[in-house]
């Protein structure tokens, strides 16, 4: 299957463009997924680190509450006394032991009321708070604080608790190994790493801390440190949203690129070309009239005017040719027509000239014969207005022609006969072509043909077709003026018109000769009447010689230029055919059985008999049946014999027949007897 241009293109787009990019644009995505997925299990390792360094912390404070305890705080609350008691606890958190350990320090008595408090950072400053500190000795350290406290037991009685802490504070979650990271109180948040992200929307009050929603965009972990706290961990995760976004536009796109590739190759490849395949095949069909719109690329469009000129210039060639077929066509029927009927040498002559005239577009044209003293006489004239009884000599242009035999076209060939000639230069654009007869093998004349000096110049084709043309014509002319030389040798048949039997043998001579130097064959048919003693019998022998006559037109029109046709004697035809094989000699032989018989002859005169008549013929060819005219003639009557025997109105090759058969002598003796 061979795919559309168009669809190639598409194909090329989406595969070497689309394809890679949106493969591109899914790793892509599903790193940046990798990630997205990741950040919860991120958020909780954070948290667990977060806990447990808080949980560090809470470890310290406690075990500050308990070297205070061993450094016997439980002695301070004894004591009762608020001053010594804060000095006391102010020289414990100054030992370097543990001075980082707590902020503050508080000794509290067993009805929950404050003894003292120290800090071991100046910055803390807890006097106001310290009733709130005293109050949540064993439940949650007030808001902001993270505290610790061991109760005194002295000998075995309880006295109250020291009570140590720190102040919660972002330096403090910034410690912790999660950079994200908030206290929440009651859901409020007290401190945090960094600012809690809005969208995070921590609810003002959860009492189980579990309040915290989770929310696009981020990976949150939430864990109580205690009944009313939690650390809130989170990490910002890509939404899925863009994303999706970006993929609806990214799809979208690619579509449209696809589509839009589709479109363009549409308009500026595929379109035109099959625009211009359709026209292709339109010419091919004989159509030359189609032209197509000029669109699509610049090079499609070139080639569409190529097309087009093309087009244009076959189809004024087509109409050229057509017209010089139909003229030359036209011409050579007339020229045939008039050649073989006609006898008269001046209307032969001057169809000639005509027609070649009008075969190359000539205005003017002259037709030269040789006489007997080997001038030129000038025959027909045609528009160059010689002086009546021009005669060219030798050395004459026409008289060059005749003597070499050769062609000449001016101005092309001046060079060539400018030493040679003087005179008979008739026009500059000229063509002189010689006009050869066969029978004497020489020059019998030329044909001059010219046009304007300022019409084009004669072509070698027209050189080729008056030569061709001439060639023929040569044969005709000759033909008449043998005619005319054998009517004044009386060699024709008055009656017929045909030749008679004497030329006919002279003629027969020669062409065997010819047809055995060239092995070229040669056709010979005898053609008999059928019952013609009937049609006199019936009708008179005047009316026979009519019928006869019209009988030898017939046959004659049925023939070629160069068959000869004689009347063989009484209602008998003999015809040579030179060149003409045994089956071409059947062909021929059918044609005048048939011209014969199709329509009956109108004879009789006035009283305008129609007469119908069919007659045989029998067939031999040099040299298939014999290699000399009696040979021939005598296997060709057997064959006619046959064709008689057989019924009549029939052609019989000498093939079809013995060679042995024996004619009776009545059948031969009624030609013999006739000359
Ligand atoms: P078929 O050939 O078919 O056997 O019969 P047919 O009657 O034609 O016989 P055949 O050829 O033997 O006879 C020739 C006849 O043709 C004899 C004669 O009456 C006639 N004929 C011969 N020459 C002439 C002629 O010059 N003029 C006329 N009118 N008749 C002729
Ligand atoms: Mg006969
Ligand atoms: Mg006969």
């Amino acid at each position: 299957m061979t795919m559309t241009l168009r669809s190639r293109v598409a194909w090329f787009v989406a595969v070497v463009v689309v394809l890679p990019l949106l493969v591109g644009s899914a790793l892509l995505q599903r790193s940046t997924q990798v990630s997205a997925v990741d950040a919860p299990r991120t958020v909780a390792r954070a948290m667990d680190d977060a806990l447990a360094q808080f949980d560090l912390v809470q470890e310290r404070i406690f075990d500050q509450a308990e070297l205070l305890a061993l450094a016997n705080a439980a002695a301070r609350v004894t004591d009762d006394r608020s001053a010594p008691a804060r000095r006391w606890l102010t020289e414990q958190l100054a030992n370097p032991r543990a001075a980082a350990r707590a902020d503050f320090a508080l000794i509290v008595r067993r009805d929950r009321t404050p003894l003292a408090i120290a800090y071991s950072d100046p910055a803390v400053d807890l006097d106001g708070r310290v009733d709130e500190l005293a109050d949540a000795v064993t439940g949650d350290a007030p808001p902001g604080l993270l505290t610790r406290s061991r109760a005194l037991w002295p000998a075995g009685q309880f006295v109250g608790w020291v009570v140590t802490g720190v102040q919660i504070d972002d330096e403090l979650l910034r410690s912790l190994p999660a950079s994200n990271v908030a206290l929440l109180d009651n859901g409020r948040v007290v401190a945090a790493s960094r600012p809690v992200p809005r969208e995070l929307a921590v609810p003002r009050s959860t009492r189980d801390g579990a309040g915290v929603p989770r929310v696009a965009g981020h990976a949150l972990a939430v864990e109580a440190v205690s009944p009313t706290r939690q650390l809130l961990v989170w990490e910002p995760t890509p939404g899925t949203g863009p994303i999706v976004m970006a993929w609806v536009v990214l799809l979208v796109w690619a579509a449209a690129a696809v589509w839009l590739t589709l479109v363009a190759a549409q308009r500026a490849i595929s379109d035109p070309v099959v625009q211009a395949a359709a026209v292709a095949r339109k010419a091919a069909d004989g159509d030359l009239g189609q032209r197509i719109e000029p669109a699509g690329a610049a090079e499609l469009q070139s080639l569409s005017g190529a097309l087009n000129e093309m087009g244009i210039e076959m189809d004024r060639r087509l109409r050229e040719l057509a017209d010089s077929r139909d003229q030359l066509r036209g011409a050579l029927s007339r020229l045939g027509e008039t050649l073989s009927s006609s006898l008269n040498l001046d209307r032969t002559l001057a169809v000639v000239t005509d027609t070649a005239m009008d075969t190359v577009q000539a205005d003017r044209a002259t037709l030269v014969l040789t006489t007997e003293d080997n001038d030129l006489e000038t025959k027909i004239d045609r528009g160059f207005d010689l002086p009546d009884d021009t005669r060219f000599d030798a050395h004459s242009l026409p008289g060059w022609v005749v003597r070499t035999g050769l062609s000449v076209r001016l101005p092309a060939d001046q060079v060539v006969i400018a030493p040679a000639v003087d005179g008979g230069i008739l026009a500059t654009h000229q063509l002189s072509v010689p006009v050869t007869g066969t029978a004497t093998g020489g020059c019998i004349g030329a044909l001059l043909l010219a046009r304007s000096d300022r019409g084009p110049a004669f072509t070698e084709d027209d050189l080729r077709t008056v030569r061709t043309f001439a060639s023929q014509a040569g044969v005709a002319i000759e033909n008449v003026l043998l005619h005319q030389e054998a009517r004044r040798l009386s060699l024709t048949d008055p009656l017929t018109e045909l030749w008679n039997f004497r030329y006919f043998q002279l003629q027969a001579l020669r062409e065997v000769e010819a047809a055995t130097r060239y092995h070229r064959p040669l056709g010979l048919l005898i053609v008999d009447l059928d019952h013609f003693k009937r049609v006199n019998d019936r009708h008179g022998h005047p009316v026979g010689d009519q019928v006869l006559a019209e009988v030898a037109r017939r046959i004659r029109t049925s023939t070629r230029l160069p068959d000869i046709v004689a009347r063989y004697g009484g209602e008998e035809f003999v015809l040579l055919l030179p060149g003409t094989d045994a089956a071409g000699a059947v062909v021929t032989a059918e044609r005048i059985r048939r011209r014969v018989a199709r329509l009956p002859i109108v004879a009789g005169g006035q009283d305008a008999l129609r007469i119908s008549v069919t007659c045989s013929v029998g067939v031999a060819a040099y040299p298939v049946h014999g290699a000399s005219v009696e040979e021939l003639l005598r296997r060709a009557d057997v064959a006619l014999y046959t064709a008689k025997s057989q019924g009549r109105d029939r052609v019989i090759n000498a093939d079809d027949v013995g060679a042995e058969v024996r004619v009776p002598a009545t059948h031969r003796d009624s030609r013999v007897g006739a000359h």
